[in-house]
């Protein structure tokens, strides 16, 4: 699934859904903008791509930062368990 951007300023408040992440607000050219990556799991909900593993509120799917869907936890080998929630991954979503 293509992952999508959802764009936020916040210096006038305008929010807008577009293909790619935008520098600059459309709307008051500001440039204090916030961009998160996000995809629509099949259930509906919307899922931001903040870290390496990101998982369905809703209905607990795991995905990649690159929203692609990943297999359930019980079904990973130890290496790639401690890949997605290792200390190393620490930082977790981004303001820009
Ligand atoms: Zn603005
Ligand atoms: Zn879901």
């Amino acid at each position: 699934m293509k992952s999508r951007n959802e764009f936020y300023c916040r210096e006038c408040n305008h929010e807008l859904v577009s293909e790619h992440r935008m520098y600059e607000c459309p709307e008051c050219g500001g440039k204090d903008v916030f961009n998160s990556s996000f995809i629509t799991c099949g259930c509906g909900e919307r899922i931001y791509l903040s870290s390496h593993t990101n998982e369905c509120y809703r209905c607990g799917k795991l995905y990649n930062i690159f929203g692609e869907e990943l297999a359930p936890v019980e079904e990973w080998d130890e290496d790639d368990y401690y890949d997605c929630f290792g200390p190393q991954n620490e930082e977790v979503g981004k303001w820009f």
